[in-house]
């Protein structure tokens, strides 16, 4: 394949590539480098007054860089409110159980106005998107609330929690390290208290 370029009007002194970065099959444009030279040597005509010759290149043979994996961008489906800045976050983690049990929390976070966020196991079982992984090789968040559900607070987990974020863990093991960083706590099956919750936000005056 031959392409025919003409050169750049006035390139930047820096735009002429050295001498010796030049490969053998830009000979022609090594020409055009030289042409351009020229023409900006002192005493040169105007620019107006001259004219660039077109430079042949001989494309075929040259190496294609190739992408690594296919450049294509995933579509932007994600219907529920973003993590970043969200003022309560209502986490699921591996006591969730499995990709059904993710819904109710979607429900819970849109009822308060907040996210959904998650615990890396969760993420890796692809309950939730990576984009809502809290902890260390996740996001960290400074929400004001952070509701940690079926999550055990490892230190890990804990590092994408902004210190000043009051935690309120629901947890069906009551000797759960999220217990020793929450400010309120419920020793519960998530099964259970949820439902009600979410009945309880829906229904304010039933309570
Ligand atoms: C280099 C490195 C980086 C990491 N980065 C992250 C990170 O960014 N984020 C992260 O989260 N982790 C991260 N981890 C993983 C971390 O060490 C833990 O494995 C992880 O945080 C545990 O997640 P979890 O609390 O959801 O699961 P688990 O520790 O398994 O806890 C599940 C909890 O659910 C409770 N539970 C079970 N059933 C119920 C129920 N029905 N109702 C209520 N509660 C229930 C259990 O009692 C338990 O406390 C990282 C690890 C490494 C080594």
């Amino acid at each position: 394949m031959i392409a025919a370029v003409r050169p750049q009007a006035d390139p930047p002194p820096e735009a002429t590539r050295a001498p010796e970065a030049v490969l053998p099959q830009d000979v022609h444009a090594t020409e055009a480098v030289r042409a351009t030279e020229a023409a900006h040597a002192p005493g040169a005509a105007p620019a107006t007054a001259r004219r660039r010759p077109m430079v042949a290149h001989d494309l075929d043979g040259l190496p294609v860089p190739r992408a690594a994996y296919p450049l294509t961008r995933l579509p932007r489906n994600e219907p529920h409110a973003s993590l970043d800045g969200a003022r309560i976050v209502v986490s699921g983690g591996r006591g969730m159980g499995d990709l059904a049990a993710f819904p109710i929390l979607y429900d819970i976070a849109a009822r308060l106005g907040g996210a959904v966020g998650a615990s890396l196991p969760a993420v890796d079982a692809g309950w939730a998107p990576v984009t809502r992984q809290v902890g260390i090789s996740g996001k960290y968040v400074s929400p004001d609330i952070y509701l940690a559900i079926g999550i055990s607070g490892t230190p890990q987990h804990l590092a994408g929690i902004d210190p000043h974020t009051r935690i309120v863990a629901i947890n069906n093991d009551e000797q759960a390290n999220i217990f020793n960083v929450a400010e309120a706590g419920v020793v519960a099956e998530w099964q259970v208290l949820l439902p009600a919750l979410l009945n309880a936000l829906d229904h304010p005056g039933d309570a």
